[in-house]
């Protein structure tokens, strides 16, 4: 097989559902691929279609449009068990009333795989999980975590091409969630499979994916690696999901080589690279933490506005300020806590803050 053929493709894929005589479409013309091995995320808010598109992978629901390929063949009507797909629920359903080991063995015994490969493969998944001696305990008898691994072995040992995780870790206290997003990521290195991770939680997608699809209303905004998706969010939706941004309008004064020189209010000038003409309005992001603030007027070259600070918020590792500008507008800056940085500025001062023109972005 060639080795470009992709482990999952999504074509045009629509899907409603008829609720209460009404055509809801969940899904609204989705088109992605996945490449084998990847560990890939569906992010996006309650609602935006990412497990409805996430159950059309596995099967469980059929598109009313489009087409579902696994490894190039096409799926689209072939029901779950015939996909050789495995998925791991948010539930773990595992079975109360088995240990650890039989639990895992289960699938491989229906399957009625010899005695001794179930033992061999059982061994070697639960050593991969992390959880080798304790193959004796019972469900109840483990935290959540390792009950999450003890399914995620479970649907592992089957060797499946591809896992579906949707929102696996979402029972877990927020410490325990992060050991296991660092352990997830070994554990998908290590097996190779590729994962299809549904999660509503940008961190863990950043944090785990090699590369994100952001949903919103049934449609992908956008898909790219986290790094991009963080610095350079391709729409407003995307900018406000990810982490705090802030969103900026303003109007081209003048166009300079790639850039645009764009004004806010009287003296607050914004270099941004994009594509517009003088006299237009555009919108544009500047993340918190490529902000500098300053008392003093710093150099130019810089976009540079003038405010005035408002909130100051202690946050440990740094320090949030909510700067007002002159029309209205707020801008949050973060400025890292280092050892030998002393506040610079204080709520009520008049401050600049600045930055690169390549640390901003226009926006659609
Ligand atoms: P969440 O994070 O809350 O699970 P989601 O992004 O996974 O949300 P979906 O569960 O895919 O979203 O649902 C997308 C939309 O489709 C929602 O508006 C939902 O109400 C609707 N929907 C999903 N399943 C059905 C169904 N069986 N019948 C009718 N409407 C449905």
């Amino acid at each position: 097989m060639p080795e470009d053929v992709p482990a999952i493709e999504l074509d045009g894929v629509v899907k409603e559902y008829l609720a209460h005589g009404e055509t809801v479409q969940a899904v609204k013309g989705v088109s992605l691929t996945i490449g084998e091995g990847e560990f890939f995320s569906l992010l996006g808010p309650s609602g935006c279609g990412k497990t409805t598109t996430m159950r059309m992978i596995a099967g469980f629901e059929e598109p009313t449009k489009g087409l579902v390929k696994l490894l190039g063949q096409d799926v689209t009507n072939v029901p779950p068990n015939k996909r050789d797909i495995n998925m791991v629920f948010q539930s773990y359903a595992l079975f109360p009333h088995m240990n650890v080991w039989e639990n895992v063995a289960f699938g491989l015994r229906r399957k009625k795989v010899a005695e001794a490969e179930i033992k061999q493969r059982v061994g070697d998944i639960l050593e991969i999980v992390d959880l080798t001696g304790r193959e004796k305990r019972r469900p109840r008898e483990m935290s959540g975590g390792q009950q999450q691994r003890v399914a995620l072995a479970r649907a592992l040992v089957n060797r499946p091409r591809a896992l579906l995780l949707d929102e696996p870790l979402g029972a877990l206290d927020l410490k325990l969630r992060q050991q296991m997003q660092t352990e997830l990521k070994r554990i998908q290195r290590e097996v190779g499979i590729t994962f299809v991770y549904v999660t509503h939680d940008q961190s863990e997608a950043l944090t785990m994916s090699d590369r994100i699809a952001v949903m919103n209303d049934g449609l992908v905004e956008q898909l790219a690696d986290p790094r991009e998706i963080y610095e350079r969010p391709a729409s407003k939706f995307v900018a406000g999901f990810i982490g705090t941004s802030n969103l900026l309008s303003g109007t081209v004064d003048a166009v300079d080589g790639d850039l645009l020189v764009v004004r806010l209010g009287e003296q607050d000038r914004i270099l941004v690279p994009g594509q517009a003409a003088a006299g237009d309005t555009v919108d544009l992001t500047v993340r918190p933490e490529k902000i500098t603030i300053s008392t003093e007027q710093p150099e130019a070259g810089l976009s540079l506005v003038k405010g005035t600070v408002g909130e100051l918020t202690y946050l440990g590792t740094y320090n949030s300020y909510a700067v007002a500008l002159a029309d209205g507008t707020e801008i949050t800056v973060f400025q890292q806590n280092a050892i030998d940085s002393s506040t610079t500025a204080e709520r009520g001062d008049t401050v600049w803050l600045s930055w690169r023109p390549q640390h901003s972005y226009t926006l659609s």
